[in-house]
Order: C-alpha cells, then structure tokens, then sequence
C-alpha cells in the first residue's frame, strides 16, 4: 500500500522552502498530498483558490503530488485520505513549541497518525512566507526564495493592492 503523508500549511505564497520539503519527503512517502489550509489566525495574502491554484501549477509536473484545500480538523482529512503521516517542516528552534504541541494533540486524537518533521536546505531555514511578503512589498529581491510564478503573482497582488490602498 502506498505510504502517504499529508503537508498542511498556509503557503501564502509557496516558497522554495516549502519546496525542498516536499521534494525530501518524496524521498520517504509514495505520494504527498499537500492541504492548504485557511488559517483564521493569520490575515492571509492571496485567498484559498489562489494559493491552491498557485501549487497545482508549480507541482502540477509531478503525479506523486497531490494539492487539495481543506477545513476542518486535520486529523480527519488524514484518515479520509488513507495518510499515515503530517508532515511539518522544522527551521529553527522557534517553530519547536508550537509544533510539539500540534503533534502530541494530534496523537491523541489519532494515535496511529505520526507527525514527521523535516529539515530543509540551510539556504531556505531562515524562509518564511511572511518575509517573502514583507521583503517583495517593500522592494527587496527575493529571487531563487520563491518559484518564477510566485514572484509574478506577487507582484500582480501588490500592484492592485496598492492601486486599492490596501497594502499592509
Ligand atoms: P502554517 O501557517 O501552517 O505555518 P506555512 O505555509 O507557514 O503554514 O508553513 C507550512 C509548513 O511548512 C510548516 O511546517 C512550516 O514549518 C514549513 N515551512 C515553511 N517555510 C519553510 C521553509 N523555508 N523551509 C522548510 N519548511 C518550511
């Protein structure tokens, strides 16, 4: 049987960060199955469909990847998917907390769901999304931090935003 895990996230905007961790854990797992989520604690960027639609395109190439949106309780998208695994990326001692206590409530809800977390590329540890935004907003450059795609996306959103006044 296929061994499948489960990439939550926000991926508001995917980074290559996010990419070297799928491409490591393709190393592991058969398939990935990567579940945006919309986080109602974080005012995201871009919206669900367009953070989904930015994935499928950037992973579309590979068929052992599989981009899907979801709500609800992680857990239960991982039981209807068949998963054994969440995985989770690690980058610095700061994202610990959070995610132990993200793993030891998931396992008590399903106890037979392990969460695995991967290191990625020393070059993308210090990445996160919200720099991409905050970096790309103010003019920096953020080339080989994000797909070709990402950066054009950015690009459009900010330019209306700031044509609306909506810019952070
Ligand atoms: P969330 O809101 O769930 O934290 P993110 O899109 O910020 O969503 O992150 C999703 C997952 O990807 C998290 O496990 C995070 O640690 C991981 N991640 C984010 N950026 C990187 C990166 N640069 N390298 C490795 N993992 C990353």
């Amino acid at each position: 049987m296929d061994k499948i895990a489960v990439y939550p996230g926000s991926f508001d905007p995917p980074t290559n960060g996010h990419i070297d961790l799928i491409n490591r854990a393709l190393t592991i797992f058969d398939r990935i199955i990567v579940a945006v989520i919309d986080n109602p604690s974080k005012r995201a960027l871009f919206t669900l469909q367009e953070r989904e639609g930015l994935l499928k395109e950037i992973l579309s190439e590979n068929n052992r990847i599989k981009v899907e949106s979801f709500s609800g309780l992680l857990v239960d998208f991982v039981d209807e998917h068949k998963a054994i695994a969440i995985l989770r990326g690690l980058r610095a001692v700061s994202d610990f907390e959070y995610e132990f206590q993200m793993a030891l409530m998931n396992r008590r809800m399903k106890p037979q769901i392990n969460s695995v977390y991967l290191m990625p590329s020393t070059e993308f540890s210090y990445l996160s999304s919200s720099l991409i935004r905050e970096i790309f907003s103010l003019g920096g450059c953020i080339d080989g931090l994000v797909p070709d795609r990402v950066k054009s996306e950015l690009g459009r959103k900010l330019n209306r935003n700031q044509l609306n006044g909506n810019v952070d």
